[in-house]
């Protein structure tokens, strides 16, 4: 694609950043097939190749976002299937982050939008405001429908249905002392995810231990940032980062890690892009660009380990759900699938796995609508296939799905740990699947 920036604005590195994306693109127009927002609204500003268009347009021409092109960018999920798809390795992720920083920066924003957002990026990346707000939305939950019938209310209907009716206690993270480990790493522990469902890291140390693998805890560790920086806020997303480097820096000087452990992949796109997004610090530069080459979703960290034989054998049909952040954002698509056949399971693949459940951070909240129509066609394409119960490795999707379905939805980390000898998921102590499983019955 032909470009008209001046030497003067490419003397913004930024600039020069979305200036070599921009160039790459090749108009192919192969991306909108695979482009959730395409398909559901067939609209061109509605795709990857629109949406390059309409950022081209206002950076191009260094004027402020107007209220057309922050519409079609705020639609815009950040699932990254266009990337998947792009044959010319256009990077739509920093571009479109670009964009919003942008739009933050020159939109104005009606009133109960900017409250919304301001809302959201106050309150979820911290776990005790978080469950604070969440204690509160269970007064407001029988209310939500109310709510919904107003446009400018609809997202807080949203917040108020995705509230859970109930919050587990908050737990520490557990950890054996391993007298000669073989391995050592650090976890995020994340932000929404401890609050709503701290089992899933439990389960995460509870695997990594019996596999002889020492955790390290990280002290003031925080949200990895991709909440706010999904929202175009991106001097709180700096510092977010920020923080978590300082935390894992620690850690990994004391006694080197090795790796960092994620496991929301939402949180894994983020932290693996830390050398990006901290480019222009010189102080934290090089540290994030190491620590972001040490993180791994904890599914591709244990495929580097020999599991053994499950210690429990269970013939349940598990739909496995690839999030956006896991398939398109890490390009991680065989090691959980894998691993759960390891484990005894029978893995489906749902049809139409490329496209998005409509949770994506917090566009389930401020899409309400359209992620209501994504939920409804991946719930459809998941019954399709006539699981037991559903599986995936990131918390969001795991709440958007779990609306739509009674199928029973947990994270993958959850079924192994179960395999190998851990605890039931919680809430699923009664399921058929698991109380008849055969103890020592060993896969072939
Ligand atoms: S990130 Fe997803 S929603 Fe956004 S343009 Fe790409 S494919 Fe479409
Ligand atoms: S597939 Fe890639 S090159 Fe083709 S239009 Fe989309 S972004 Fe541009």
């Amino acid at each position: 694609m032909q470009t008209r920036f001046t030497s003067a604005q490419l003397a913004d590195p930024a600039v020069a950043h979305s200036e070599t994306i921009l160039r790459k693109c090749v108009h192919c127009g192969f991306c909108t097939a695979t482009c959730p927002t395409y398909v559901e609204l067939g609209n061109e500003l509605d795709s990857p190749r629109g949406r390059i268009y309409l950022i081209k347009e206002m950076l191009e021409n260094d004027r402020p976002a107007d209220k057309e092109t922050t519409t079609h960018i705020d639609r815009c999920l950040s699932c990254l299937s266009c990337m998947t798809t792009c044959p010319s390795g256009v990077n739509y992720m920093h571009l479109v982050d670009h964009a919003r920083a942008h739009i933050e920066k020159t939109y104005r924003r009606p009133f109960f939008d900017r409250l919304n957002r301001a809302l959201l990026a106050n309150i979820l990346p911290y776990p005790s405001r978080f469950r604070a707000a969440l204690k509160l939305a269970r007064i407001g939950k029988p209310f939500s429908k109310l709510f919904g019938m107003s446009t400018a209310l609809k997202p807080v209907a949203a917040m108020l249905e995705l509230a859970p009716a109930s919050l587990p206690s908050p737990r520490p993270q557990p950890s054996q002392q391993i007298a000669s480990p073989r391995g050592r790493v650090a976890i995020l522990e994340g932000c929404a995810q401890s609050v709503l469902d701290p089992e899933i890291n439990a389960a995460t140390v509870r695997l990594l231990n019996r596999l002889g693998i020492e955790v390290a805890k990280p002290e003031r560790e925080g949200c990895c940032g991709a909440l706010v920086h999904h929202m175009g806020r991106e001097a709180e997303a700096i510092a977010q980062a920020k923080k978590n480097v300082d935390a894992w820096w620690k850690v990994h000087e004391r006694e080197p890690v090795d790796a960092i452990i994620i496991n929301a992949s939402g949180c894994g796109t983020t932290v693996k892009d830390y050398g990006h997004l901290l480019r222009y610090e010189p102080a934290y530069a090089e540290k994030a660009s190491a620590l972001a080459a040490l993180a791994l979703d904890v599914t591709e960290f244990l495929t580097r380990f020999d599991l053994g034989a499950p210690r429990r054998w269970s013939s349940l049909r598990v739909a496995y759900h690839s999030a956006c952040s896991m398939q398109h954002g890490q390009r991680i698509t065989s090691e959980p699938k894998t691993l759960l056949k390891k484990a005894g399971f029978t893995v489906l693949d749902p049809p139409e796995g490329h496209i998005c459940c409509g949770s994506a951070g917090v566009y389930n909240i401020l899409q309400p609508e359209l992620a209501g129509e994504l939920r409804t066609r991946k719930v459809a394409n998941i019954e399709s296939v006539r699981p037991d119960l559903v599986a995936a490795g990131n918390l969001g999707c795991i709440t958007q799905i779990g609306l739509g379905t009674h199928l029973p939805i947990v994270h993958t980390i959850e079924l192994l740990d179960w395999a190998y000898g851990g605890p039931v998921p919680r809430g699923l102590e009664n399921f058929k699947g698991f109380v008849s499983d055969v103890p020592g019955h060993v896969a072939a």
